[in-house]
Order: C-alpha cells, then structure tokens, then sequence
C-alpha cells in the first residue's frame, strides 16, 4: 500500500497532458510560458482573489512576500512551532526573527488567544511584532475570523501557510485567500501537485501583486536587468504549469474522494484513537488524516502493527520547531509549547489519497483497531 498514490492519478490525464506537454515542446518557452498566466487566472479564479503569482514551491511562495512587505532584521514574524520547517525557515532566511505561538489542541492550528503574549514577548525582545503566519495545518483552515481580529489588533499583517488546504475552506471562502496574502505548494504529495516543485501566492492587493512579480525574478524593475530591489529566481516552470493546468480539471472530484475517505476512516477509527476534528464551517483538503494515540508507547505499537501488514504510516512532526537544533539559538526550552509537545509525543498520520479504497481503510481500522489495550 501506498502512503500517497500519484500513480493511478496520472492515467486519468494522461493524454491530454502529453497533448500539452508536447505543445510547449514546440513553442519553446519553456520560462513563463503562456501557461503560466493561464494557470494563475485559473488559480486566482479557483481560490476566489484578483492576483495569482505563481512560483518555484511553497517555501519560496512564503519567502516572497517577506521580502516584498520589507521584513528584515529586528522584526519578528509569529507563527506556531507545529509546522514544516519552511514556515518558520522563510523568516529567518528574511533577516527576521520567528516568534513561536501554541496551538490549539482541537484543530492543531494556531491558537488566536495566545497571540497577544508572543507580541508582548517580541517587544520584550526587542524586536518590532510586523506579521503573523498561521498556518492550516493537515488542510484544515486557521480560524480565520478571530485570526483577522487578533491581527487588526496588534497591526500585523497576515501570510496564509496555505500549502497543505488548496481547496480547503472555511465560511465558503477558499483556502489561500485569507489575511493580506496567502502562500501554497504543488510539491508532488500535496492536494494539488505537479510533477516537481511549484508554488503560488494569492492576494487581492494589486501593489503587493506587483511587488511580488518583481521580488520572483530578482527584484526586476522595468525589464528584466534593471533591478529595483533585492529578489530571488522565483519561477514555476512553464511545463509544471501544464501539469497543474490538466490536474485541476480532475481537482474536485478528488477532493470529494479525499472528502470520502476521511469521514470512512473517522467512522471506523473514533471509539479507538482521537480522530481529527473538523469545526462548524470548515472544510479540509486533506493533505494528511492524522489521529492521536494515547500515549507515545500506543502509538509506536499501533505504527508498528500497520508497518508489519504493509500499510505506511507517517510521523508529522515528531519534534517542534522550536526544539529544532536549527533553532537552538532562539533560546526556547522543552515545555514552551505543551499542545504541540503533546501532538508530537502522539501524533501519526495515516495513507491519505483520492485512490485509497473502501477494503483499504477497512484493513487499516481493523489492525489499528486490534493494537488498542
Ligand atoms: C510543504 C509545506 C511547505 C513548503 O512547500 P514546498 O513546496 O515543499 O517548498 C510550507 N509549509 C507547509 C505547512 C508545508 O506543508
């Protein structure tokens, strides 16, 4: 069994993505391509925004708009430690300093009530509080409502860590379209994938789209060597964007399927392990169906278990980002952010894709199911 199949998906698209791919062959231009601007008018359009800056991954999709907003040395940028290391990694790589915020133990997402101690704590740093990344993590979206509150409040400006809900959702409103910008990934094994990197950033803000355009090919001015401002080589590529282009149109129907397969393995699984919970309004992309054991020793047996029958299982995260070596210098100590300790110590993440079978999920529960005391 497969942890993430992308194979049974590429039969689906096939030829008429090689029909594409064939297509940029001949007219050679294979760096912003035609199909890159009509993959972002499909995005902008999907995600429910004006702009759509397509890009080279998620990591540089977070990374730009810190550098278009200016964030540099003595700001600090919250965020919660229970991520990838890319959201908190753009920060520093900006010049600025990560400033870490729990999570809540319901939905794994950034907890809007402990936010005003990390502003107090950044001043007491003295470092200047200017953004704040949540991130939606496991395809559940923040909760956005209180997060804009919180933000209007404390004058920061909000990047949504969209990279793992593309086509989530929360009150309608589509993932990636929250707070000033928000920032994706097509990395393979996220809900929407190409055949590499890729990523995109989505904002209303026709300024900072601008911003953006420029930041993605080294800070360009009016062409591309006279240079306005430091930036990085940002672009997707022009056959990735074809890829995404023949993916999208088979996208919602995999999000039901994904849809499908959580609420099976929930009905299966809520009287064994602690099941995700997905909050009134909400709606998940399910990058990943992740359930909490017990304790670590339950979870090492029940990982076990399924390892012995051929079923994949993942740990996501084993260790927070704040007790990270990478960011050992931050000073922070074991017991800073107990929720997302706790989720570390018993997390684990089970096979999650659009392809996964009725009889498939069944196995799953019933071996998870026998490890339970
Ligand atoms: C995958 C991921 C990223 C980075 O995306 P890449 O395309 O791999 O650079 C950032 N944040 C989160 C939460 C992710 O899951």
């Amino acid at each position: 069994m497969q942890f993430i199949d992308l194979l049974t998906q590429k039969d689906r698209i096939r030829k008429s993505l090689l029909h594409r791919l064939e297509a940029i062959i001949d007219h050679g231009q294979y760096i912003m391509g035609p199909e890159i601007s009509e993959l972002e008018s499909r995005l902008a359009e999907y995600v429910g925004v004006k702009h759509c800056v397509s890009c080279s991954s998620g990591t540089d999709a977070l990374l730009m708009p810190l550098l278009a907003k200016g964030i540099g040395r003595g700001d600090a940028v919250l965020t919660t430690p229970f991520t990838f290391i890319a959201t908190a990694e753009v920060i520093t790589l900006a010049g600025a300093v990560p400033v870490f915020v729990d999570v809540s133990p319901e939905t794994f997402n950034i907890d809007p009530s402990l936010v005003e101690r990390a502003v107090e704590e950044a001043h007491e740093h003295g470092l200047r509080p200017k953004a704040i990344i949540p991130v939606d993590i496991f395809g559940l979206p923040a909760d956005y409502s209180r997060l804009e509150a919180v933000a209007d409040t404390f004058g920061l400006w909000m990047l949504e860590d969209a990279a793992q809900s593309f086509g989530g959702s929360f009150r309608g409103k589509r993932a990636g379209g929250f707070g000033l910008c928000g920032a994706t990934s097509f990395f393979p094994a996220k809900p929407l994938g190409c055949y590499g990197d890729g990523g995109a950033v989505f904002t209303d803000d026709g300024e900072l789209d601008g911003l953006l355009r420029s930041v993605r090919v080294h800070g360009s001015g009016k062409d591309k060597y006279s240079n306005d401002r430091i930036g990085i080589n940002g672009r997707l590529d022009t056959m990735q964007a074809a890829v995404l282009l023949e993916k999208l149109t088979i996208f919602d129907d995999e999000l039901e399927e994904r849809q499908r397969v959580a609420r099976s393995y929930s009905e299966k699984l809520k009287d064994v392990l602690r099941v995700p919970s997905v909050p009134e309004g909400y709606c998940s992309a399910w990058a990943q169906y992740s359930v909490l054991a017990d304790s670590s020793g339950e979870r090492q047996i029940m990982m076990q278990a399924l390892q012995a029958e051929g079923i994949p299982s993942v740990i996501y995260y084993k260790i927070p980002l704040h007790l990270q070596k990478a960011y050992a210098s931050l000073g922070y100590r074991e017991g800073d952010f107990p929720v997302s300790e706790e989720l570390s110590r018993k997390i684990f993440s089970l096979p999650m894709h659009p392809y996964l079978r009725e009889e498939e999920i069944e196995r799953i529960a019933t071996v998870i199911g026998t490890q339970k005391k």
